[in-house]
């Protein structure tokens, strides 16, 4: 039985689709107050909107320290209290090297690297101050674990995330704070819809598991970071991927057989 984490506080970034929404819907019907925070007010509105009474929208680029700051302040004024921070925005375009800006490579390290440090910085204050706090980073096994053609500058930066974590979680400790990251494989999001059945179906067949995760998938293993049972955990990845990473070969995926 876990400690029920209700009226708690958490801001989630990049909350207004995909994997964020997941959390900030998860996060909500756990019975936190949820900060919904990404670039477009109306979005977020509309994802705390459905959340209930417990949560607020709020515009922030997650780039910008003045927005970070202003983030972590509005979420202190309106609910009390930071309790568990998900740094969970990010971007993904591809690009493959030789054709790679050197702009291209500044805009995905820029938000998802730097994005994640403004984040963690923007809360820490009011974390130290209640002397306990979660932090949620949102990785990939793209990048920790595997590649894929048009993301080394993605991969480098959900790489990186780790490399921040480890150091964060160390220095975060005296003050109760741990910092972990979820890792996900292949995830069902509204924008995977957009690429169309064939390919849904072609990563599902990658997947030792035979499907694609659910955005839920990943939000139940960042709840766990954060309920009070998880606190001597920091400085850890989990992978939440249907077992993608494990076959050796293709082989091992045809060896699978059926039940
Ligand atoms: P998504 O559906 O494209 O959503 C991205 C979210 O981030 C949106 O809410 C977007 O909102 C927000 N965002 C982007 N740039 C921002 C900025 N500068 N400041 C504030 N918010 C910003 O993406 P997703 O697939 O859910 O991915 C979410 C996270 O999971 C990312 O870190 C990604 O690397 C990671 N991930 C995803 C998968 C997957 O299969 N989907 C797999 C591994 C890792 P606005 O546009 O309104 O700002």
């Amino acid at each position: 039985m876990f400690t029920p984490l209700a009226g708690k506080t958490v801001i989630v970034t990049g909350a207004s689709k995909g994997i964020g929404r997941g959390l900030a819907l998860r996060f909500g019907q756990a019975g936190l107050n949820v900060l919904v925070v990404s670039r477009h007010l109306a979005e977020a509105e509309k994802v705390a909107a459905e959340i209930g009474a417990n949560a607020s929208g709020f515009a922030a680029d997650i780039t910008r320290v003045a927005d970070c700051d202003a983030m972590a302040a509005t979420a202190v004024e309106r609910y009390g209290s930071i309790d568990v921070l998900c740094a969970n925005a990010g971007i993904f375009p591809a690009a493959k090297l030789g054709e790679m800006t050197e702009a291209d490579f500044d805009h995905v390290i820029g938000t998802n690297l730097k994005g994640t440090f403004l984040s963690v910085s923007a809360v820490l204050p009011q974390m130290k101050a209640q002397k306990q706090g979660r932090i949620v980073l949102t990785s990939s096994i793209t990048g920790p674990i595997t590649g894929f053609p048009g993301w080394s500058h993605y991969g480098a930066s959900k790489a990186g995330q780790l490399g921040f974590m480890r150091t964060a979680a160390i220095e975060l400790a005296p003050w109760n704070i741990t910092v972990n990251a979820v890792m996900p494989g292949n995830i069902h999001t509204e924008g995977m819809d957009g690429m169309g059945e064939a390919y849904i179906a072609s990563t599902a067949a990658c997947v030792p598991m035979k499907k694609l995760g659910s955005v839920f998938d990943i939000a139940n293993a960042a709840l766990f970071f954060a309920s009070e049972e998880a606190g001597y955990i920091t400085g850890q990845g989990l992978s939440i991927d249907g077992g993608q990473v494990l076959p050796e070969s293709p082989m091992a995926l045809d060896e699978m057989g059926t039940a």
